[in-house]
């Protein structure tokens, strides 16, 4: 598919971002003879979701492609939301991506050079501190259409700002009563130049650095500084920091230190899900889900738990590509991926969720026959293995109908269906409880259709069902989920309710199923396709030796378009 040819245009095969990225590599002089650098920067104050993992596989893709290399950088400015926990589980999430860092670093290594710089605009007449409050400074910052006036301490003297300055540092005041602030432009149409603030005081522990900072830098001056330092080559952010490039641009150029090239890219969406982690959030502490990994989160580790695949994600960021504006990505596509990897590479298998007993009544008693079936018809190196069929089995309800339409091409009375595997049986008899209720099917075989047999007799059935022998059968917990919400962007709420009201209230339904022997015997973690069912991952937390639990990753087809065409 990239194959060179001479008649292609090579650049039609690239994203914007990377064709930029090889004419600054081509062009600028400040980055000749170097590689590309990149990195991602998340802030640890919660668990990475599947939106990061398009910035992941961008950034890393990008060292990955041309050579280069990407650090993985926590911006742990915010020490009040941020933990240890959360560092932890992004580096994990990482690497379980398929990706290493260069460099393992944090915004917190730069605090001190961070803040010689910040004496050093002060001396250059480019910073102040301002002893306005939150509410004074959205006064005199204006708004979209009226500039903004400019603070009544904007001309104190460089000592006396060296000295406040430094007094902040030192912890004289108290919280919130004095920040230091950029000296730009109060009436600048981009109102993040608008003499924006580059520390406030903070009286907050912070999980790397302890109590040695009362200051703390703002994301604004701590990026782009931190992207000088490592000598990145560009640093490539979502669409709502495009406002902030000339403030990033700005802090490079007074410094007079090494200028990395932000570029912005449009921030991913996902229908059926929300994605900032302050919901993610409010979802795992108001116990609306079971923690930040719970499998119905869009959260990288809960993705992970449900049984997704790291090539599964990686496959979904590169067929959504990089947008330069916002979009939506349809839900359909991230499954479509997992299910395009696990058809691959997962074996088949046969559970029955929902069991109702057959009785084979001409099938003798106390025999057991080892059917041959085939592991993965994708995949001939998968093998087969034998399974077990006897005179008692379990198929799905509803693979059977008592008053079926014309075109059910399943189990019906005095009908015929074929057991996958096995033999075509005919259904003689209904058998029901006192309340109506069927209980128990009985079917006749017939002896000569044997699957694979060679000598069995030619004989069409159209309908073809699972089953598993109840003499060997295996009960497993298995956990069915369903999308978390219901709507496609379950923020779009009338006035009054949240997106928690657009929780779908049947995200997870916990049955028992009847599944066979080898089942049972998955280790935790494993994927498996349960035939005409979906795929299924035995859970990683709640498995036990011979007891597996099983999520449903996904289903075979995609049953909402089916729902939705219906009407
Ligand atoms: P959220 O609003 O979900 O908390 P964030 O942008 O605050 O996300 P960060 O930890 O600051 O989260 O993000 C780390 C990197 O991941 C940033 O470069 C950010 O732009 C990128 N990123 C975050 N969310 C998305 C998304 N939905 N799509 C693409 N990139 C994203
Ligand atoms: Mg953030």
């Amino acid at each position: 598919m990239n194959e060179p040819n001479d008649s292609i245009d090579p650049s039609a095969h690239k994203n914007f971002i990377e064709v930029e990225v090889e004419k600054d590599m081509a062009t600028k002089p400040s980055l000749s003879g170097k590689h590309v650098y990149t990195r991602f920067p998340p802030e640890p104050n919660g668990y990475l979701h599947i939106g990061h993992a398009k910035s992941i596989c961008l950034n890393f893709g990008l060292a990955k492609t041309y050579g280069g290399k990407c650090n993985l950088r926590f911006d742990d400015t915010n020490p009040t939301k941020e933990n240890e926990e959360y560092v932890n589980s992004i580096m994990t999430d990482v690497q379980w991506l398929g990706f290493q860092w260069d460099k393992l670093l944090y915004a917190s290594d730069y605090f001190g050079q961070l803040y010689d710089w910040a004496v050093q605009l002060i001396r250059d007449g480019k910073a102040f501190v301002c002893d306005l409050d939150a509410e004074q400074m959205r006064e005199y910052r204006g708004t979209l259409t009226q500039p903004g006036k400019n603070s009544p301490f904007r001309d104190r003297t460089v000592e006396e700002n060296l000295d406040l300055f430094a007094r902040m540092k030192a912890g004289e005041f108290p919280d919130g009563v004095r920040t230091l602030r950029a000296k730009i432009d109060m009436s600048n149409a981009n109102l993040n130049l608008r003499d924006p603030v580059m520390y406030r005081i903070m009286h907050a522990h912070h999980h790397r650095t302890g109590d040695s900072w009362c200051i703390y830098p703002m994301y604004d001056w701590a990026h782009g500084q931190s992207d000088s330092i490592e000598g990145i080559t560009h640093s490539i952010c979502t669409l709502e920091f495009e406002n902030h490039r000339p403030l990033y641009d700005w802090f490079c150029e007074s410094l007079k230190i090494y200028h990395p090239r932000q570029m912005e890219f449009a921030r991913m969406n996902l229908s059926y899900t929300v994605m900032s982690k302050r919901k993610l959030l409010q979802l795992v502490n108001e116990k609306h889900v079971n923690g930040w990994d719970d499998p119905r989160m869009p959260t990288i580790s809960g993705l992970r738990r449900r049984g997704y695949t790291p090539e599964s994600l990686r496959l979904f960021c590169e067929k959504i590509g990089v947008a330069r504006f916002s979009s939506t990505i349809d839900v359909i596509l991230l499954e479509s991926s997992i299910r395009e990897h696990l058809n691959a590479i997962a074996s088949r298998f046969m559970a029955v969720l929902d069991p109702i007993k057959i009785v084979l009544t001409n099938y003798p008693e106390d025999q057991t026959e080892w059917m041959e079936a085939v592991n993965n018809p994708e995949d001939p190196e998968a093998g087969a293995r034998k399974i077990p069929f006897s005179r008692e089995l379990y198929i799905e309800r509803d693979d059977f109908m008592e008053t079926p339409p014309s075109k059910f091409f399943r189990l019906k009375p005095a009908g015929e269906v074929r057991l996958r595997y096995g033999y075509i049986i005919r259904c003689e008899e209904v058998v029901k409880d006192a309340n109506g209720n069927i209980v128990q099917l009985n079917c006749t075989y017939d002896p000569q259709t044997k699957s694979g047999s060679p000598d069995a007799v030619e004989r069409k059935v159209k309908g073809t069902i699972h089953w598993v022998a109840a003499t060997h059968a295996a009960a497993v917990e298995v956990r069915l989920y369903d999308r978390l919400f219901l709507g496609e962007n379950p923020e779009d709420v009338p006035e009054g309710k949240t997106f928690l009201d657009n929780i779908n209230p049947d995200s997870v339904r916990v049955i028992q199923a009847m599944v066979e022997p080898e089942l049972a015997k998955q280790p935790a973690g494993a994927r498996v396709q349960f035939e005409r069912n979906g795929y299924f991952c035995a859970d990683v937390k709640d498995s036990k030796p011979g007891a597996p639990v099983y999520n449903r990753i996904v289903t075979l087809k995609d049953t909402w378009a089916k729902i939705a065409s219906k009407g």
